[in-house]
């Protein structure tokens, strides 16, 4: 039974658990260093980016959270979690920093006020079907994907707006609020391969 942690300085922390819990595993809260060596996984959730990177700072969370990563740990971020998890971003707050890990550039709060919040269908290859019921909230684009970085989802248009590397996932919509289960299987997966 996998034991995985969801990062819980901000953000929507009990949808993850309650996803992750419905498909059997053993999850903790994870705010201080010390609690992430309990875990073989790591989720970070939805949120303010600003926030989450400021408190990981504070609770001295972020270089212990780049270490985890650096050796290794599956991570999977939804939205301001899969900000935290590139390599670069656009439009962050002044001096907004991300633990990093995907080689793709970010732009947060992507989508105009009109659509600042919206939902679709969205095909994902990996998954089959049935499609993903998608919902963005404020949500970033992944506006360019490095070479180590894969494609997992994009909208009709072509924007992408989930991607994979290696034991990293971010989507920028949020599959916990909607019962969506096969992104929290993935990341599991990846979780057990690890361990
Ligand atoms: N706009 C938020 C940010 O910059 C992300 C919103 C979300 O997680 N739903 O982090």
């Amino acid at each position: 039974r996998p034991h995985v942690g969801v990062l819980a300085l901000q953000g929507d922390v009990r949808e993850h658990v309650a996803v992750l819990r419905a498909l059997d595993a053993e999850v903790s809260l994870v705010r201080r260093p010390e609690e992430l060596a309990a875990i073989d996984g790591l989720v970070l959730p939805g949120g303010e980016s600003s926030v989450i990177d400021k408190l990981s700072r504070s609770f001295g969370m972020r270089d212990p959270i780049i270490a985890a990563r650096e050796a290794g740990m599956p991570m999977y971020g939804t939205c301001a979690g899969l900000i935290l998890l590139a390599d670069q971003i656009l439009d962050g707050i002044a001096g907004q920093r991300t633990f990093g890990g995907l080689d793709v550039v970010v732009r947060r709060n992507a989508f105009g006020s009109q659509v600042d919040s919206f939902e679709t269908d969205l095909e994902v290859p990996k998954l089959g079907a049935p499609q993903v019921h998608a919902v963005f909230i404020r949500a970033p684009l992944v506006e360019e994907v490095g070479e180590r970085a894969e494609v997992v989802a994009s909208l009709d248009d072509g924007r992408v707006v989930a991607v994979r590397q290696g034991a990293l996932l971010g989507t920028s919509f949020h599959p916990e609020v909607t019962g969506e289960t096969r992104f929290h299987e993935l990341f599991l997966r990846a979780v057990r391969a690890a361990a």
